[in-house]
């Protein structure tokens, strides 16, 4: 049984989505904060998190950064929860390394599908099978470990802009668009917008691109969508 831990200081919510994961098959721990879910987290890393944005004291936000930079909790998949108007935060939610966002108020199947797709998701990226390391003169990946090296320098970066990297290299000078690339991604039951492609194409080309202004390995088709370009790689 996955265990999930939910984050939420609402507690009618906060009940609420417990009681559906667990009618769902889901083992669910809810907290009220940000200070207990790390606590928990210390204890016992779960399956998944549902985040909420907006807590009293440490927000969702630093959470999820926390846990990000914790070897331990790093592949953690982070669902982050965020009420309507917060655009911007949403973005922010993706910097800050969380693998889905939903907006509030959502449908309780839905958030369920979505936490589906993300363990799903990270489960392929920890698959057993053994992929050896992608080496180009500039890039160095490896599959099972994270390692990504950049002429010779290590990067850290998402889960999110790992799956593209890894999407991109695996399917050189093929033109994807960005709704391909949302269904290889980001999975086909998402309902991210084809736009947050783009954002994090851009974090993707600040990481591996030698000047991201003039990408030459991860190329713009105009009209078209992205390409990765191995060739150029150097
Ligand atoms: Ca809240």
């Amino acid at each position: 049984m996955k265990t999930v831990l939910i984050v939420e200081d609402e507690r009618d919510l906060r009940e609420l989505v417990c009681h559906h994961f667990r009618k769902e098959g889901f083992k669910p721990i809810a907290v009220p904060d940000a200070e207990t879910a790390y606590a928990e987290v210390q204890h016992r890393v779960p399956d998944a998190i549902v985040l909420d944005l907006m807590l009293p004291g440490m927000q969702g936000t630093e959470l999820c950064r926390i846990l990000r930079s914790a070897e331990r909790t790093a592949k953690v998949p982070i669902l982050m929860v965020t009420a309507k108007d917060e655009e911007i935060d949403k973005l922010l939610g993706f910097e800050l390394g969380a693998d889905d966002y939903m907006t509030k108020p959502f449908s309780l199947r839905e958030l369920v599908a979505r936490l589906r797709a993300v363990l799903r998701r990270s489960s392929d990226t920890h698959s057993p099978t053994q992929i050896p390391p992608y080496v180009s003169e500039a890039l160095f990946i490896n599959f099972h470990s994270y390692e990504v090296r950049v002429r010779g320098e290590e990067v850290s970066m998402s889960l999110i802009e790992f799956r593209l990297l890894k999407h991109f290299v695996s399917h050189p000078e093929i033109v994807y668009s960005r709704d391909q690339l949302l269904d290889a991604v980001w999975g086909r039951d998402t309902s991210v917008m084809p736009r947050t492609v783009d954002v994090h194409i851009q974090k993707l080309r600040a990481l591996v691109e030698e000047d991201p202004k003039n990408p030459r390995m991860i190329l713009t088709v105009r009209g078209a969508g992205y390409k990765f370009q191995p060739n150029s790689a150097r």
